[in-house]
């Protein structure tokens, strides 16, 4: 009996998801015993046209990094739809928008004169600029167009089941692996993580009280962290409370809070509006001008709250149709 077959490709990304298959050690080689890959840029040489050969559905699974962006990476989320069965999100970009999403902030404008005319890095007086397409002595160069607005994948594409994470744990991706080789999958549309919150698997809930009223929030830099107690009861602002769990606490347990990159629970529609709810009424006090100086530490709230998710945030849309 032939072996499935996988495909493994990234979008706008910053390679950490394709990083991880490797964390999966001597695990990795059962899987590779078990799967044939048939595209994996990283790792192996396919290109384009060996994808475009294969039969619509003939890959078993494909994962895909990274969001969407380019007129390329939409391409090559349609042709990688096309011809898979189970199309999985895979990591924070592709599963919200993740880092690049908070790109959306901006206009395409900004950030491309940004890039190529404003750093103090870049030498360009004749504000040139990558063109789209460009007629040279050898024939026409093409390059990729860029949208007004970066995307998640199910956003361009259906999506099957969703791997979340920056990037994905490796126990999650090792219990992936197995439920697709076992065909042993939940409905189409889960989110391949446990459905509760992250306090919820943490080490130090014991220590979370259940009041709590913050009157300013710290940043790690700023104090002596105690390695046992609540992060958020240290005054941290952790998401814990807000996102998902399946990373068994690590952040936590190297002192870092939670930045929330495993997404919402299925009970949350929007993880940076329900986090900025769940820890706002945590400020002791409803003055505003305290309100600003318990928040006078949080130089970036969208990049604190949504930064993994302005591209699904209904709150973006709001703003981007305002
Ligand atoms: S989810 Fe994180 S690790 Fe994966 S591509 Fe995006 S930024 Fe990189
Ligand atoms: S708020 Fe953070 S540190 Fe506190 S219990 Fe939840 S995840 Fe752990």
């Amino acid at each position: 009996m032939s072996k499935p077959k996988a495909g493994f490709y990234w979008c706008a990304s910053c390679g950490g998801c394709e990083e991880s298959v490797v964390d999966l050690a001597e695990d990795l080689l059962p899987v590779v015993d078990a799967i044939d890959f048939v595209f994996f840029p990283l790792a192996m040489d396919f290109k384009r046209q060996d994808v475009e050969a294969l039969a619509d559905g003939e890959i078993t699974v494909c994962f895909i990094n990274g969001a969407i962006r380019s007129s390329e990476q939409l391409g090559m989320a349609e042709l990688l739809r096309r011809k898979s069965k189970i199309l999985i999100a895979y990591g924070s970009c592709a599963h919200q928008g993740g880092i690049p999403g908070l790109a959306n902030l901006y206009d395409l404008e900004s950030i491309l004169e940004t890039a190529f005319q404003q750093t103090p890095s870049t030498d360009n007086p004749g504000k040139t600029r990558p063109l789209p397409q460009i007629t040279v002595a050898g024939g026409k160069l093409t390059l990729p167009t860029l949208d007004e607005s970066v995307k998640s994948l199910d956003q361009v594409v259906e999506v099957d089941y969703y791997l979340p994470g920056c990037p994905p744990p490796v126990a999650l991706l090792k219990a992936a692996v197995q439920a697709i080789l076992s065909g042993n999958l939940p409905p189409r549309g889960t989110v391949l993580a446990p459905d509760k919150a992250l306090c919820k698997e943490c080490p130090r809930l014991d220590s979370k009280p259940d009041e709590l009223l913050i009157t300013q929030f710290k940043r790690p830099h700023e104090i002596e962290i105690d390695q046992q107690k609540c992060l958020l009861a240290q005054g941290l602002l952790c998401l814990g409370p807000a996102t998902r769990s399946g990373c068994q606490a690590a952040c936590i347990a190297g002192n870092m809070p939670c930045t929330g990159c495993l997404g919402p629970t299925s009970r949350t529609r929007d993880q940076g509006a329900a986090a900025m709810g769940a820890l706002g009424s945590l400020i002791e006090s409803t003055e505003e001008d305290q309100i600003a100086s318990a928040l006078e530490n949080l130089p970036d709230p969208a990049g604190t709250f949504f930064r993994y998710s302005v591209p699904t945030s209904m709150m973006f849309r709001k703003h981007q149709n305002a």
